[in-house]
């Protein structure tokens, strides 16, 4: 099943480079803060489109025997490609896998990002921010709070022009929606992790990773969720409790399959993540976002459009879900289920509404 799935998306990808699509995907906006919150009706904010823009997949967060993954980068590498990815971010704890290596796996439809993921701690909770586009190893920053161990590692990685990404916060249960929304110039976090161990859906007392997204959102954090495997196990049995690979992944629209390109484009938002759902395309008008989905088998989807709080704004069985905007809203995002739950999720599309905030 996720062979057939990557090989469609694969083909989308065919189609949409001979095509040369104009596509949109959501999430791009320009400064918000031009736009004062007014009395007027809620209109999308619609990005220029980068012209002949493709959609490409990739995982942004794996490693290898150069930390604690059991497979070294060259068969972690191969896994990727096979499974017809089209960009791989090998993201050992505090080391420089260096994808110079692995050359001979690169061609026009596979890329390796170098990247890292900088480890480190304040007390009992867990601080994980992976870097994308390095060029050397970021040493792991400490603090003497975890809000400011957070911020030193991202500034740390900014200071290098590689892109931050927050890594599972609920991982022991490390890092809440007070101390997320208190961060600043980091525009991606993980969502949806396919490691056993993360707790994505949160629990008790402690949100799920899409209801602290919402609540960053919906407070003026300009934000974009990702999707990634984090996976560690290539060897031996598949199995839900152990860290495999193929459980999550972006697909990036730009025009190039370069390392700069996809990453400037994912801190941008133009992307979607998925554990699953393939998209062929989101466009969004000044009042209108429209998704198609690829359609896998005899699947069924399920889509559901959620603004600000969370809040349920429209569900759509259709394999072409559109929402109107009805003119309060501050944003949009679409949430693509398959019959087998398996999950798209759509960047949010901000309106004339949206004022971004800083704690
Ligand atoms: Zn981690
Ligand atoms: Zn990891």
């Amino acid at each position: 099943m996720r062979l057939h799935a990557t090989a469609r998306t694969r083909r989308l990808i065919v189609r949409a480079a001979r095509a040369s699509l104009a596509l949109f995907t959501g999430g791009i906006a320009g400064p918000a803060s031009a736009h004062a919150q007014s009395a007027a009706p809620a209109r999308f904010v619609v990005p220029a489109e980068p012209a002949n823009a493709r959609w490409f997949k990739g995982n942004t967060h794996t490693h290898t025997t150069n930390s604690d993954g059991d497979t070294p980068p060259e068969p972690v590498a191969r896994w990727y490609k096979q499974h017809r990815y089209n960009f791989l971010v090998l993201s050992d704890h505090n080391v420089f896998t260096d994808p110079a290596a692995l050359s001979s796996l690169v061609d026009s439809t596979f890329l390796l990002i170098p990247g890292e993921e900088v480890t480190t701690a304040f007390g009992a909770a867990s601080v994980h921010v992976n870097a994308l586009d390095i060029t050397r190893v970021i040493p792991a920053p400490t603090g003497s709070s975890l809000l400011e161990t957070v911020q030193k590692t991202i500034d740390a990685i900014r200071a290098e022009r590689a892109i931050p990404h927050i890594n599972h916060p609920n991982f022991r249960w490390s890092i809440d929606t007070t101390v997320l929304w208190r961060m600043k110039n980091d525009r991606l976090i993980e969502i949806h992790n396919g490691h056993p161990l993360v707790h994505n859906e949160g629990g008790g007392d402690s949100q799920g990773m899409e209801d602290a997204w919402d609540a960053l959102l919906t407070r003026g954090k300009r934000i974009f969720g990702i999707a990634v495997d984090d996976a560690h196990h290539f060897q031996g049995e598949f199995a839900p409790d152990r860290a495999n690979p193929g459980r999550g992944w972006v697909v990036v629209r730009t025009p190039s399959l370069t390392g700069r390109a996809i990453v400037e484009a994912l801190d941008a938002g133009h992307f979607y993540a998925s554990s699953g759902p393939v998209l062929r395309e989101v466009r969004a008008t000044e009042t209108v976002l429209t998704v198609q989905i690829q359609r896998e088998g005899d699947f069924k989807y399920t889509t559901q459009f959620i603004g600000a709080n969370g809040r349920l704004l429209g569900t759509d069985m259709s394999l072409t879900p559109t929402y109107t905007l009805r003119g309060g809203e501050t944003y949009v995002r679409a949430r693509v289920i398959d019959s087998a739950g398996r999950v798209a999720w759509v960047q949010p599309v901000f309106t004339t509404r949206f004022v971004e905030r800083q704690p």
